[in-house]
């Protein structure tokens, strides 16, 4: 006769969790035994405990997906990979394969961006802290470097006369577009008339040529109509910019702030997500209806970065330990947390089995094993019951993790691909202690053991 597995006995506790979109308690019961057709124990066994895993297919077909609702809608698109997004090396070779420009918010991921092999005018450059030899090395390229401030501005200028070229620029532009609070501190504010200031500023300059006009309104973006508003001010600039300056803009950069699938902490079931078709359709016909003539529409950019990855990626870990605590609830302990699953700060992302699952249930924390106490994956979580040495799959932490992640008590782990084929690589190695250790240096008194 075969043997029963173990279960463990349990009690449960009647508390009120939060509802899911149906009104029922959230559960997340189903196994989930494979990625892409790639058997989740095997990726364990070869990777270790715990372990991210992309999926090129997914990421293929994001990107595919919403290119194409783009450019059914509107003559002249281009996407550019957000780089701080996701800036491993492999990742943002599929998105340049793909077609798509590089939009950095740093020197270093510029330079990451030309070591890409992306040509410098297809690289877009953003943020409030690009440095004097930065800037110089953008100009060089001829990237299209997006001014933050005036105090960069008048920067730009002088390297621009020091490299004698002229630079191809935007301004960001800030915004209310109906969603608080406005970000206001990045860019240059629209209503009180900095942004047209800006503007005046650059057509005066003989080293600077105005080329487009560059928003991102927010983040995690869960309303069309501001996009909607976006577009109307960006082209209302533009069309001034043509009647009063007699200068063309190029192109009109909505930047990125798509929501992904995942489920915002506290907001279960009541806003749903829109689509990139939603997003595409308001975008565009407001655009299309600006009064720009045929041959002047400008190029529409989009900086999408979540939407296109998020739900590419996932976390596969193992249970440590379950234990109770004092007012009787359950814990878990995962040997991941908070320090590679930054995104869990406001997500309640969905983690499922990876393997067949007890016929039972139960509520529990969800801990990491970081000696912290905001080390909570989860704060009330309905999973089946689950014993030391099981996995389960985090699922939609492609986005923001793999680049916020924290060396801290535990190192960053591998991460893995599974390519078209179902084949895997790793595309970035485990750390190791001698990795940690490599930029300490002891001081002469300190040396002797
Ligand atoms: C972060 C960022 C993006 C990408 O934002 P998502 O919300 O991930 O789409 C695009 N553009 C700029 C300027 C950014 O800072």
């Amino acid at each position: 006769m075969e043997k029963l597995k173990y279960e463990r006995p349990f009690l449960k506790k009647m508390s009120a969790g939060m509802m899911d979109k149906s009104g029922t308690q959230q559960s997340e019961f189903t196994p989930v035994t494979h990625i892409d057709e790639v058997s989740v124990k095997q990726l364990i066994a070869d990777y270790g405990s715990p372990v991210f895993v992309m999926s090129e297919r997914k990421i293929r077909y994001n990107y595919q997906s919403a290119v194409r609702a783009f450019t059914t809608r509107y003559p002249k698109v281009q996407f550019a990979w957000s780089y701080k997004t996701h800036y491993n090396n492999a990742i943002c070779r599929i998105f340049h394969q793909e077609g798509s420009w590089a939009e950095v918010v740093s020197g270093f991921e510029y330079r990451k961006a030309l070591n890409n092999g992306v040509p410098g005018s297809h690289i877009i450059f953003n943020g409030p802290d690009k440095h004097r030899d930065e800037l110089m090395l953008a100009v060089q390229h001829d990237s299209l470097i997006h001014i933050d401030h005036f105090e960069e501005l008048y920067t730009l200028i002088e390297v621009c006369t020091e490299a004698g070229k002229k630079a191809r620029v935007a301004i960001r532009v800030n915004m209310d577009t109906g969603i608080y609070p406005v970000w206001d501190r990045f860019g240059f504010n629209y209503e009180s008339g900095q942004a047209w200031a800006a503007i005046n500023k650059i057509v005066a300059s003989d080293q600077l040529q105005l080329t487009g006009l560059h928003a991102h309104i927010g983040t995690y973006m869960l309303s069309t109509a501001a996009y909607g508003v976006a577009a109307t001010k960006l082209s209302k600039l533009a069309s001034e910019c043509k009647t009063e300056l007699n200068t063309t803009i190029k192109y009109i950069d909505l930047g990125g702030g798509f929501p992904s699938a995942n489920t915002l902490k506290g907001s279960i079931g009541l806003v749903p997500t829109p689509t990139v078709d939603e997003f595409a359709e308001v975008i565009t016909t407001t655009i299309l209806n600006a009064g720009f003539k045929p041959d002047e529409l400008p190029l529409l950019i989009l900086e999408s970065g979540r939407v296109l990855i998020d739900d590419a990626g996932y976390l596969l870990g193992t249970v440590l330990a379950n234990k109770k605590l004092s007012d009787g609830r359950k814990a878990t302990i995962m040997d991941f947390g908070v320090n590679i699953m930054f995104t869990s700060f406001w997500y309640d992302h969905m983690i499922s089995p990876a393997q067949e699952a007890s016929q039972f249930n139960e509520e529990t924390v969800m801990y990491g094993p970081l000696c912290m106490n905001i080390d909570i994956v989860r704060e009330c979580v309905t999973l089946p019951l689950l014993n030391r040495g099981d996995h389960v799959v985090v699922h939609k932490v492609g986005a923001y993790n793999m680049t916020q992640w924290m060396q801290f008590i535990a190192m960053r782990p591998n991460i893995v691909l599974i390519d078209l084929q179902g084949r895997t690589h790793v595309i970035r190695k485990a750390e190791d202690l001698s990795y940690l250790e490599q930029l300490d240096v002891i001081p002469e008194h300190l040396s002797t053991k």
